[in-house]
């Protein structure tokens, strides 16, 4: 409970400093960055007709690099900054995972994007285990056809609604307050 008025009540002067910055010029008052993207991998399971990063060659740091990056951004920004990291598919392996599992030990505000085609039960446990701020759960579509045309699989709309359901059930299950939420792109 403490811990949450402390991330409010820092988000809340962070606020506060941005607005103040915007019309009055002064160094002291300008803001951290309240919320961080990081985009460590664009490797990814899914081939999307939107996107080229399945085609492209995953081009990234090395972990040792990254840690580098997050221990930078800890130093700046302090443990309370959300991180949101997507890709490319999160839970790939290989230096996604490793950057996820690092930015967790420091950043409780840390969150992923997932297309969910990875997460079974077992999983889906431990994805609830980890304590993320939020996982979200991408779903390109309202109908299996639609889904599967736009993420060019033939299983991805069996994938992500079984994600959500291994994710939810888990969720309940261990009584864990993060937030789920889903990403749902309409295009019919
Ligand atoms: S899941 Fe995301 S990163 Fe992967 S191909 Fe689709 S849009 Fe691109």
């Amino acid at each position: 409970m403490l811990k949450k008025i402390k991330i409010g009540l820092l988000h809340g002067i962070n606020y506060i400093k941005k607005n103040l910055a915007i019309r009055i010029p002064c160094i002291y008052l300008i803001p951290k960055p309240q919320a961080i993207y990081l985009i460590p991998s664009i490797k990814c399971n899914s081939k999307c007709i939107m996107c080229s990063f399945w085609s492209k060659k995953d081009v990234t740091l090395s972990f040792k690099q990254w840690q580098k990056v997050i221990d930078n951004l800890y130093d700046w920004c302090g443990p309370y900054v959300k991180i949101n990291i997507s890709g490319g598919e999160t839970l790939l392996p290989g230096v996604m995972h490793q950057v996820i599992s690092y930015c967790i030990k420091k950043f409780p505000l840390t969150g992923i994007v997932s297309n969910g085609f990875l997460i079974d039960k077992k999983e889906a446990k431990k994805l609830i285990q980890k304590n993320f701020n939020n996982i979200n759960i991408s779903i390109d579509g309202n109908t299996k056809k639609t889904v599967n045309m736009i993420r060019g699989q033939p299983f991805a709309f069996k994938r992500s609604r079984n994600a959500i359901k291994y994710l939810v059930n888990e969720k309940n299950k261990q009584k864990n307050i993060q937030k789920l939420l889903l990403n749902l792109l309409l295009w019919d």
